[in-house]
């Protein structure tokens, strides 16, 4: 926020209110006339998209000032989480990755506290965006234009501006506005380079996905597990064996990871089992997974088989909240919709 305090209407430059506008036209605006009557069309149309246009070419931020000046331990650490090995930025001549140009004129968390960040007008148009139902944001493109490298101690000052918003349009996130804000940064008070940053503020589209959430996800069956889902739809568990060396693999795996051997058999689990770990999920909220299928918290449980070998499952039997460590449990086979069959474990004692 700018110095500007309370969030009356802005007098903006100059502008003269365009009528089938509706109030807040602020920026230059001059229509009239001809102007107008084409204006009330486009009003008709897309009223918003009016308002929002006034505010092409007003400030969203003014005299902004980075917050420390070109450094060599910030281009280091850039470079090092890019992976960058560019000895250009490196030694006595360093100069900072030219990519970085964003970077220096970041608020980081705090934010510009100086008075120098967002202006008033952007957050003007946030809330006129907000107010009309297109509350998501998401950022889609930047641009970047540089004019001089930035090195070691040079002082970052820069200027944001609106430059466009576009006519509303439908994406697969759903439908909104793309504004584009362009940010002059100069270094030692020269031009050094633009950074363009496009986001798209949207109204999320309608998810139509209620019946599907109701059921739990399908197992992806390939040629490494077939033979465990065929097992399931058997009513038995088979756990792999390397013929090999014998070790024992769940979940089922191409090779052997002991002696890296291909070939094996299966031994059939004989249903005994404990709880190794378990965790109770919260939230999100997944009805299909919660044992009513009312969408409350369920227990998702590690079991340790007789066999040794060890199972992600759901216990069933006892409250989520009463499963423990050390549990003893038996395998069941849950029906958990008409095409899906798992194997889960019930608690062998009340809990
Ligand atoms: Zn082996």
């Amino acid at each position: 926020m700018s110095g500007a305090g309370g969030e009356g209407p802005r007098a903006g430059a100059a502008g003269p209110r365009v009528g089938a506008v509706g109030p807040r036209s602020g920026a230059e605006g001059t229509r009239a006339g001809a102007d107008a009557s084409r204006s009330a069309e486009t009003a008709e149309r897309d009223e918003l998209f009016a308002q929002l246009r006034a505010y092409e070419g007003r400030a969203a931020a003014t005299a902004g000032r980075g917050k420390d000046p070109v450094n060599e331990p910030m281009i280091r650490h850039w470079c090092e989480a890019v992976g960058d090995a560019s000895p250009a930025y490196r030694g006595p001549d360093a100069v900072a990755p030219p990519t970085m140009l964003q970077a220096w004129t970041m608020g980081g968390l705090s934010g510009h506290t100086d008075g120098t960040g967002r202006s008033a007008a952007y957050d003007e148009m946030f809330a006129l965006l907000d107010g009309a139902g297109y509350t998501s944001v998401v950022a889609t493109d930047c641009e970047q234009e540089y004019l001089r490298p930035l090195r070691p101690g040079d002082r970052i000052t820069f200027d944001t501006v609106i430059e466009s918003v576009s006519p509303r349009k439908t994406t697969k996130l759903g439908t909104g506005y793309f504004v584009t804000t362009r940010t002059d940064v100069r270094a030692d008070g020269e031009p050094a380079g633009t950074h363009r940053f496009r986001i798209l503020k949207y109204r999320p589209a309608q998810r139509t996905e209620a019946p599907e959430s109701a059921r739990r996800p399908r197992p992806v069956i390939n040629r490494d597990n077939s033979g465990f889902w065929a097992g399931v739809a058997e009513h038995r568990l088979l756990i792999q064996r390397c013929t090999d060396c014998a070790t024992l693999r769940l979940p089922w795996l191409p090779g052997c990871n002991a002696c890296g051997g291909a070939e094996w058999d299966t031994v059939e689990a004989g249903g005994a089992g404990t709880v190794f770990s378990h965790v109770v999920m919260h939230h999100p909220s997944f009805p299909a997974f919660a044992p009513d299928g009312d969408g409350g918290p369920y227990a998702v449980a590690l079991v340790e088989l007789a066999e040794g070998v060890r199972i992600v499952s759901n216990v069933i039997g006892v409250p989520y909240d009463k499963v423990r460590v050390g549990m003893p449990v038996h395998l069941e086979f849950l029906r958990t919709d008409p095409d899906l069959e798992l194997p889960v474990f019930r608690a062998s004692e009340g809990g």
